[in-house]
């Protein structure tokens, strides 16, 4: 499989986009790369890149979208903060990939089990991590609310995994809110913006659009 183009990236829709991270999903839990030779690819995207797609997701070590996405070199931008939220700077990189370089899709991509999650339901205070959780508190709140879970901590895995889903479904409303480059784009069909959640225990992501 080669790296994309300037070419194949403008034959790429929105809908194209995500179906091609639907295969690469279907081929990782199946355990089939796609053949790609990447130092080739090295060779193919050094002078300049054309990725179709923008994958925010977590730092999580067992979530890298490149492989659970099965996508190569100059395929994606994979834009990665823990709790997979959006701020200014991470608003600015994922606007910089659609606007800028042409990226038709945009994922906000959770995940089960989530340490970041799982520390917004503790309510843990630690240094830097402290503000950073308070961006998936909203998430939590929103759960807490209508949840009629008794143990809402990180003891209570589907406690914790519906504020996963609650936070990507948040982030993408924020993202529409505090972006008006993105929403405007989206309003004109120029990209798609959809949620998924990674299952750390089987491999499979479930799209939520
Ligand atoms: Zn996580």
């Amino acid at each position: 499989m080669k790296a994309h183009t300037k070419e194949t990236q403008a034959t790429m829709t929105p809908q194209k986009s995500l179906q091609f991270l639907k295969e690469g999903n279907e081929r990782f839990q199946k355990n089939l790369k796609a053949n790609r030779n990447l130092l080739e690819q090295v060779n193919d995207t050094s002078d300049g890149q054309f990725p179709f797609a923008v994958v925010l997701s977590c730092i999580d070590s067992r979530v890298p979208a490149e492989l659970v996405f099965d996508q190569g070199l100059g395929d994606i931008f994979s834009v990665r903060v823990a709790g997979n939220f959006v701020n200014e700077d991470i608003l600015g990189s994922i606007e910089y990939g659609c606007k800028v370089a042409g990226s038709k899709l945009v994922v906000v991509l959770g995940h089960t089990a989530c340490g970041a999650v799982k520390g917004a339901c503790d309510d843990v205070k630690l240094g830097n991590i402290t503000p950073m959780l308070s961006k998936i508190k909203p998430a939590v709140k929103a759960v807490s609310e209508t949840s009629s879970e008794k143990d809402q901590s990180s003891a209570n895995s589907t406690f914790v995994n519906a504020v996963s889903y609650k936070n990507v479904a948040l982030t993408i409303e924020k993202m529409k809110v505090d972006s008006p480059v993105l929403k405007e784009m989206e309003d004109n069909n120029e990209i798609l913006i959809v949620g998924a959640v990674y299952d750390v225990s089987s491999g499979k992501i479930d799209f939520l659009d």
